[in-house]
């Protein structure tokens, strides 16, 4: 099987490229020319990965069918992951699609391509910490889905137990660390609300993070604003404390012991091992070498995303996040689509670094815009910046549903809230 442009990762970014090239190219020719690969049959937003940890988000409506997608924007689409790349031939290698059973569904496939994008996202970074087993990643919807059914049993254990408590330890108070544990107290509050006072229960956070401040990419201003929000709301944080090992219900620390009855790991990001196999020049975080044009060691192969190092100011890669791999998405749109009209385009890739925004729980939100009116930089916090916030996720909805299907699709979720309820308990 043959497609002029392959895009491996249907997330944030890969998607978005493919919806727009297959916008362009249109219905007769976007199917045949363009193909989507993603390891899931669904898209997820993965900046809302904490929400389906939590429970305030069901993965379940919240996913969109990659297969719906593409029909809606005409390109194709096939389920798979990649195992393998010949950058000489032209050809990528996805595994066998599997049952739950072990039993195979659809055997593993040869693709080649004309032109490749590689947008397969990032997890977390362990830095070799002995017993990371024993923490729960949010890697993806399969992690955060895990960690929410857990979540749900030990709440339950807690409102039986003698203590009536539930202890979490989050380790990484990035935008990840921060997102969960105010979602997380959030969803405890709703919990709460249906419990008797005989089964309710504390729930205790510890942020544990290594460096001197929460939120260190961002301005010291959002630090400590969001460092009052959780103080506020009795999260316990530790920030220059280390964490040296992971065992079970325990975190030994610079600082000493940590006993939590879970433990999260959402610090650092790190990009899967097996893209320093595909024969790509990588660096240490796995991420793939790409010059200011996003093109890799290879000829004809594009990396973008958090799964590529692309040269920003002052010897900095562009920073691993969604505004990046949306910025990146539409370059790559514009790049691709004038080679495939046989012209190029030779305008280098420029990242615009819009700001930041972090959500608190309690429609409440804290960040700052930049570049923007007179390219002055704001300071939002409160229920202005949650709605900036959540817009965010909007525009990614309008990108790849279009405009009227984005309102639809919110109103239909919230009608749906307000029928089920805002946490999903089961
Ligand atoms: C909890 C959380 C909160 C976040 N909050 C924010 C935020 O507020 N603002 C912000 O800017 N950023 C945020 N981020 C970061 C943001 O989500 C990422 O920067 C962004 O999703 C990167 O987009 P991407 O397209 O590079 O990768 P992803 O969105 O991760 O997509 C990668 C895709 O590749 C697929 N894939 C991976 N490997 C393979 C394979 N071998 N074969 C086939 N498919 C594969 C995956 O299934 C996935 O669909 C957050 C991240 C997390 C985890």
């Amino acid at each position: 099987m043959h497609f002029d442009i392959v895009i491996v990762g249907g997330g944030a970014g890969g998607l978005e490229l493919a919806a727009r090239l297959g916008r362009q190219l249109g219905r007769a020719q976007g199917r045949e020319r363009v193909l989507l690969v993603d390891k899931f049959p669904f898209h997820i937003w993965k900046p809302t990965l904490h929400e389906v940890a939590a429970g305030t988000l069901d993965a379940h409506q919240e996913g969109l069918s990659y297969t719906v997608l593409a029909r809606r924007n005409h390109f194709s689409f096939t389920m798979g992951e990649l195992c393998a790349l010949d950058a000489q031939r032209k050809t990528i290698t996805l595994e066998a699609i599997r049952g739950t059973g072990g039993e195979e569904i659809v055997p593993s496939r040869t693709l080649s391509f004309q032109r490749l994008v590689l947008a397969l996202g990032s997890g977390s970074n362990a830095f070799g910490t002995p017993g990371i087993a024993h923490a729960y990643l949010l890697e993806n919807v399969r992690d955060a889905q895990r960690f929410h059914a857990d979540w749900l049993s030990a709440s339950a254990r807690a409102s039986f137990s003698s203590e009536h408590s539930l202890s979490i330890a989050i380790v990484g108070a990035g935008a990840t660390g921060v997102e969960l544990s105010a979602e997380l107290l959030e969803a405890h509050a709703v919990l709460l609300e249906s419990l008797g006072s005989a089964q309710r229960f504390r729930l205790d956070i510890t942020l544990v993070e290594g460096g001197d401040r929460i939120l260190g990419g961002l301005p010291p201003r959002i630090s400590e604003q969001a460092m009052v929000a959780l103080q506020r709301k009795q999260v316990r944080v530790l920030t220059g404390t280390r964490v040296q090992e992971l065992r079970k219900g325990v975190l030994l620390t610079s600082a000493g012991e940590i006993g939590a009855d879970m433990i999260v790991w959402a610090a650092g990001i790190k990009a899967a091992d097996a893209n320093a196999r595909l024969g790509l020049e990588t660096n240490r975080l796995n991420q793939f070498a790409v010059d200011a044009h996003l093109r890799t060691s290879a000829p004809d192969i594009y990396a973008m995303g958090d799964c590529a190092a692309c040269p920003w100011e002052d010897g900095k890669t562009v920073p691993a996040r969604a505004q990046a791999a949306h910025q990146q998405a539409t370059y790559l749109a514009q790049v691709l689509s004038a080679l495939l009209r046989e012209r190029a385009m030779t305008a280098p890739f420029a990242y615009q670094d819009l700001g930041s925004l972090v959500s608190l729980g309690d429609n409440k939100g804290v960040g700052n815009l930049m570049g923007g009116l007179a390219g002055r930089n704001f300071f939002v916090e409160g229920l202005i910046a949650k709605w900036m916030y959540m817009s965010l996720h909007l525009m990614h909805h309008r990108a790849i549903l279009g405009t009227g299907k984005t309102v639809l699709l919110a109103v239909a979720r919230l009608l749906q809230q307000r029928v089920s309820g805002r946490l999903k308990l089961h």
